[in-house]
């Protein structure tokens, strides 16, 4: 089967790392190779935010080569480090023409990947496509999967393996658009999902983790997981993937696997849309907001109402309705009831996959703290907190990893 690989930005980060990234490129099966623009090492943070910083002080007024040399010092580094033939001078023209026609923040932002898959092509002797090229959004700003899905099919057949800037594409216009922060693992599952291609998502830990290990270092490494249970997990804080990696997988049967550049024989952890494993996993995600409405009745319009909040879990009895959705109180005021409405606002939600285990640690959490909400359905438990009670649940958690 063929493979998409993505490289995150700490396995682009300098040169040291583009040599690990090209022993991994030896597997002849990978095909497409989708590159991050670099992240932190050292002193040196990540492209992006560099890019971001840069942006604002053109904005207001700086000149363009001023504002953006510590790109470019980063970027001259690296193609010393790698002998790689690319012109800085040329780089620099081509990035400023580009700005001077198209003066947006996307553009600009974009320039990281652009930057480095075109510097990795340069270094490993492939065909460079440019993700605007591939990657097309409609005029509203949606991502148009299938078009893209589309021309990323063409684009193998045409050329055969090539590498792609990831976390941009363009409008029916020609200018760039960018996705999300941490857009590019999205890129590789389209471009795996065009191709049905398993993807490696490379990153710089083992894969996902039962909690996060920094605070927890009993925590276990995943082997498998559901997309439904990685996805909340990641929308809770697991950040080793974007949620919406997932979603152009779904209905294709295609895995991800998620693996580790410095130490690639690692298992990692796969993704699959159905996991039969009994996995145990959780993560605790904070600024959610938890409303209770009681005394309305069933056919009530709120119901319909609340789908606007961004909800995460709720629960409808006979005599009311609680919600809890990620985000501040705020939302609630263009409700119906709103000064009806119980708030709590700020709390902590605990999320913890399904299965046996799990349901040990919840009963164990329902028993021994106040907890303000309790759930369970087909994704998992969902239990919400308030934070003074965040220690204890970490407590009864590390002692049940
Ligand atoms: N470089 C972008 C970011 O820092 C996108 C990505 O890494 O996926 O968010």
């Amino acid at each position: 089967m063929i493979k998409v690989a993505k490289f995150g930005g700490t396995s682009l980060a300098s040169a040291d790392e583009f040599r690990l990234v090209a022993a991994i490129l030896k597997d002849g099966d990978i095909k497409v190779t989708v590159a991050s623009a670099g992240g932190k090492k050292g002193s040196n943070g990540k492209i992006t935010d560099l890019l971001l910083s840069a942006y604002g002080r053109i904005v207001s007024g700086d000149d363009l080569t001023v504002a953006l040399k510590d790109f470019y010092n980063r970027i001259t580094e690296l193609i010393y480090g790698l002998k790689v033939n690319s012109d800085i001078e040329d780089l620099r023209k081509t990035i400023e023409c580009g700005f001077k026609k198209e003066p947006t923040l996307d553009f600009l932002l974009s320039r990281g990947e652009y930057v480095y898959s075109l510097v990795l092509s340069e270094y490993l002797g492939k065909k460079f496509v440019d993700a605007a090229e591939i990657m097309k959004f409609d005029e509203d700003g949606k991502f148009n999967l299938e078009i893209s899905k589309f021309l990323i099919r063409r684009t193998y057949s045409e050329n055969g393996e090539f590498i792609t800037g990831g976390f941009y594409g363009s409008l029916p216009d020609g200018k760039i658009k960018v996705f999300e922060r941490g857009g590019s693992d999205y890129t590789g599952a389209v471009i795996a999902a065009a191709l049905g291609a398993e993807y490696e998502n490379y990153t710089d830990v083992n894969g996902m983790y039962s909690f996060d290990p920094h605070i927890i270092s009993s925590a276990r490494r995943i082997d498998e997981i559901s997309f439904e249970q990685a996805r909340i997990m990641s929308e809770f804080g697991a950040g080793v993937i974007h949620p919406d990696s997932v979603l152009p997988l779904i209905g294709t049967d295609l895995p991800i696997h998620i693996k580790n550049t410095f130490e690639p024989l690692c298992g990692g952890t796969v993704l699959r849309e159905k996991c039969e494993k009994e996995v145990f996993g959780c993560a605790i995600g904070q600024n959610f907001t938890y409303a209770k409405l009681i005394g309305i009745n069933r056919g009530d319009k709120i119901f319909g109402e609340l789908n606007d909040l961004n909800l995460v879990v709720s629960s409808v009895s006979k005599d009311g309705v609680i919600a809890i959705f990620k985000g501040d109180a705020d939302r609630i005021k263009n409700l119906r009831y709103a000064d009806k409405f119980i708030v709590c606002p700020q709390v902590y939600l605990l999320y913890l996959t399904v299965g046996k285990h799990s349901e040990k640690v919840a009963d164990k959490i329902k028993s021994e703290i106040y907890t303000r909400y309790f759930c369970l359905n087909d994704s998992g438990y969902f239990i919400a907190f308030d934070s003074e009670n965040k220690p204890s649940v970490i407590e009864i958690l590390k002692t049940n990893m």
